[in-house]
């Protein structure tokens, strides 16, 4: 078999601190939320919910369950192909929840839901409604599966008044067989990212690319160049982390310099900001991204 790769000096984490982090963390208790963040053991945790020099906390909360309807070979979440129904209180809790929190950007993801006639969208729709009512002032991003390529669901979010319409192109167009569940397809991914730009030119979207699968570097390129050409205003690259030994292997960890070279060539692509860095998640430090490069 193939031997598995040694864990680089630079993706040993230490553990999470900070005033921030520990304030969030205890009034995450008496919320009764789970985040994203924690669930996944983010190694992130302490510069997200510590805020950065902007002093700009965000977490990740996942809605609508957590079993998904498919199984991506990165991934580590339980799938079912029919999961328990949506609870129908989670937009106006969650939504309550978040605005006793003291966020100031809030990611909101979910697991694909193929088994719901609009695949969560509404669902999506209506928690965003409620948090924007509750708490103005926190920023949304919704991180959203592809709808099967829906597009009056694509529609529906990118006009709920969320401020930033995310979804993961994962990872470069010739893994994407490989690595993503068969449902998804590298080209609806960016035709999901175009309509939601196009039905609503005031959001930001953005889109994050997984690294060391053993793509080269010309096809991170394209990859990068085909965003830019959906008009996704952000993107994020990170290492791909195998979760488990029956999850796809990592080919690469590629180093931090080559990072660098991403968010470099990002900026050369025209991209509102590049976040690239070896342990960079999608949702990583989004709100100092946010507010540094779209509204200072
Ligand atoms: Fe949470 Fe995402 Fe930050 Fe990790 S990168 S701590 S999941 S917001
Ligand atoms: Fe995981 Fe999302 Fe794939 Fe479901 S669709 S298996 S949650 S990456």
């Amino acid at each position: 078999g193939v031997k598995r790769l040694r864990l680089p000096p630079w993706l040993k984490t230490s553990f999470p601190t900070g005033e921030n982090y520990s304030r969030i963390k205890s009034n995450l208790r008496k919320l009764n939320l789970n985040t994203v963040c924690e669930e996944a053991r983010c190694p992130n945790i302490g510069e997200c919910w510590g805020g950065g020099e902007h002093q700009t906390a965000t977490a990740t909360i996942m809605l609508l369950g957590d079993t998904c309807t498919r199984g991506c070979r990165f991934c580590s979440v339980k799938t079912a192909r029919v999961p328990p129904p949506p609870d129908p209180k989670e937009p106006v809790n969650t939504a309550k929840a978040i605005a006793a929190w003291g966020l100031d950007y809030v990611v909101l993801t979910s697991v694909d839901r193929d088994d719901l006639p609009d695949g969560g969208a509404a669902h999506f729709s209506e928690t965003v409604k409620h948090l924007k009512q509750d708490a103005p002032e926190v920023l949304v991003e919704c991180l959203t599966p592809d709808f099967r390529g829906d597009l009056s669901a694509v529609e529906l979010l990118a006009n709920c008044g969320l401020d930033v319409y995310a979804h993961n192109i994962e990872c470069v167009r010739d893994y994407t067989w490989l690595v993503r569940d068969p449902r998804a397809t590298y080209d609806q991914s960016l035709e999901v990212l175009r309509h939601a730009k196009f039905v609503n030119p005031n959001i930001i979207t953005k889109s994050s690319i997984m690294l060391g699968f053993g793509e080269t570097d010309d096809e991170v390129m394209n990859t990068l160049k085909d965003l830019r050409k959906a008009e996704v205003d952000c993107v994020t690259l990170g290492q791909y982390m195998q979760p488990t030994k029956r999850h796809i292997k990592v080919a690469e960890y590629v180093t931090p310099s080559k990072f660098k070279h991403w968010e470099d060539v990002g900026k050369e692509l025209g991209f509102m900001y590049t976040a690239s860095g070896p342990l960079v998640r999608s949702s990583y430090k989004a709100g100092e991204y946010f507010i540094k490069n779209t509204l200072e």
